[in-house]
């Protein structure tokens, strides 16, 4: 892979909209054992959305990366309705 300097930030693509942006404009969805993480610094595999304005994952690809399952492929495994909710939940995203 070339390294271009102006183009240190990593970017990601989110799993919503399928946007590339460095990873700061991206909020970070990992899976654990130990349940969801949002932006945290756990390990196991990332899932990206957009970032709103406010900081919290922007609602519109939080629905499209449900409504395609796009977590279900980026961490590899089938998610449960409840884990579904449980994400919608902690999202900071109000409900529609
Ligand atoms: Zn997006």
């Amino acid at each position: 892979m070339r390294r271009r300097p102006e183009a240190s930030e990593p970017v990601r693509s989110c799993i919503g909209c399928r946007t590339r942006r460095p990873q700061s404009a991206l909020v970070r969805i990992t899976r654990s054992a130990h349940g969801v993480t949002f932006d945290g610094a756990s390990d196991g595999r990332g899932a990206w959305l957009c970032r709103s304005a406010t900081g919290a994952v922007a609602g519109a690809c939080l629905d499209t990366a449900l409504a395609k399952r796009a977590f279900d492929r980026a961490w590899r495994s089938r998610l449960g309705t409840a884990e579904m909710a449980d994400i919608r939940e902690r999202s900071g995203v109000a409900h529609v």
